[in-house]
C-alpha cells in the first residue's frame, strides 16, 4: 500500500511533467473505484494545470478557473507519465492526455482508490479532507499537539498513531519504526506516554518519514516507464516484517503481534512500555 513518502514521491515524480500543461483529452475507462468517477470531471479537459499538492495521502492537482483533480492511490494505485501510444494495460483506468503530448495514467487493480473533482476555491474544503489531523511533517505536528490529543485515548499508542484524526499519513510501517526509534512499546496506553517521550516520538515521526522520502527521490525517473509501477525505494527498516531476527540494537528477536488487524513488530528490551 503506497504509504505518505511514496504518495510524497509519487507528487515530485508527476509535477514537473503536468504543471503549465493543457489538458488535452480526459479518458475514462472504468469509473468504479471506490467512489464513482463523477461526470463533471470531464470539465477539466482544455484546462491548464496550476500545481500538485498533497493532504496526507491525497493528491491534489489545481487547475485554472478552480477546478481540482482530487486522487487517492488507495490499495494499489500508481500513477505514470508515458506516451500516449502506449497499450493500455488492464487495470489503467484514467489517462489524461497532456498538450506536452505525455500522458498521466491511473493504474489501479483492486480499484479501492479514489479519483474525482472538486469546483471552487478551497479543495481542502471537500469531505475527504473534513477529519484529517495534522501533517508529519508541517510545524502543526508538534509535541504539546499530539501530547494534548491523545489525553483522551486509552488505545495503544500505535492504534492511536495510524488514526487519521491524530495526525495523517503514518501507515503501518512507518508506526512500527518511530515507536521503536522513540523506544516506545506499541502497546503502551496512548494517554500514559510521557510528555518527554512524546516529543522524543514526534521528532523520530518526521525524522522516518523525512528520510524516506528523500530516498524516494531515487526513483522519480521510474514515473516515466513504460510498463510496471514506480518502483518505490523502501528504507532499511529497523524492525518492520522482521519478526524473529535480532534487534540491530541490543540482538534481542523482534516480536510481532497483532493490532487492529495489523502486525506491530518490536524489540522487547528497547522498547520497554
Ligand atoms: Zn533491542
Amino acid at each position: 500500500m503506497p504509504e505518505l513518502p511514496e504518495v510524497e514521491t509519487t507528487r515530485r515524480g508527476i509535477e514537473p511533467h503536468l504543471v503549465n500543461m493543457t489538458v488535452r483529452e480526459l479518458i475514462i475507462r472504468r469509473r468504479d473505484l471506490r467512489q464513482a468517477v463523477p461526470q463533471s470531471i470531464q470539465d477539466i479537459e482544455g484546462k491548464i494545470i496550476h500545481s500538485v499538492s498533497r493532504r496526507a495521502k491525497y493528491l491534489i492537482v489545481e487547475l485554472e478557473d478552480q477546478h481540482h483533480l482530487i486522487i487517492h492511490l488507495g490499495m494499489s494505485g500508481s500513477l505514470r507519465i508515458i506516451d500516449p501510444a502506449t497499450d493500455f494495460r488492464t487495470h489503467d483506468h484514467i489517462a489524461i492526455t497532456l498538450s506536452s503530448g505525455q500522458q498521466l495514467r491511473y493504474h489501479d487493480p483492486r480499484r479501492f482508490g479514489i479519483v474525482t473533482h472538486y469546483h471552487g476555491a478551497t479543495p481542502l474544503a471537500h469531505s475527504l479532507f473534513s477529519a484529517l489531523g495534522p501533517e508529519p511533517l508541517s510545524d502543526d505536528f508538534h509535541p504539546s499537539g499530539l501530547f494534548q490529543s491523545l489525553q483522551n485515548l486509552r488505545r495503544p499508542i500505535k492504534v492511536a498513531l495510524m488514526d487519521n484524526a491524530v495526525v495523517v499519513g503514518v501507515g503501518n510501517i512507518y508506526a512500527s519504526e518511530s515507536l521503536f526509534q522513540a523506544g516506545i512499546r506499541p502497546t503502551t496506553a496512548a494517554n500514559e506516554v510521557s510528555r518527554k517521550r512524546i516529543s522524543r516520538l514526534v521528532e523520530c515521526i518526521k525524522t522516518v518519514l523525512q528520510k524516506s522520502i528523500d530516498q524516494g527521490g531515487t526513483t522519480l525517473r521510474d514515473f516515466l516507464r513504460e510498463n510496471g509501477e514506480p518502483g518505490y525505494f523502501r528504507q532499511e527498516l529497523l524492525v518492520y516484517e522482521r519478526a524473529g531476527l535480532p534487534c540491530q540494537v541490543c540482538r534481542t528477536p523482534i516480536c510481532k503481534i497483532t493490532q487492529a488487524q495489523r502486525s506491530s513488530y518490536f524489540c522487547a528490551k528497547c522498547q520497554k512500555r
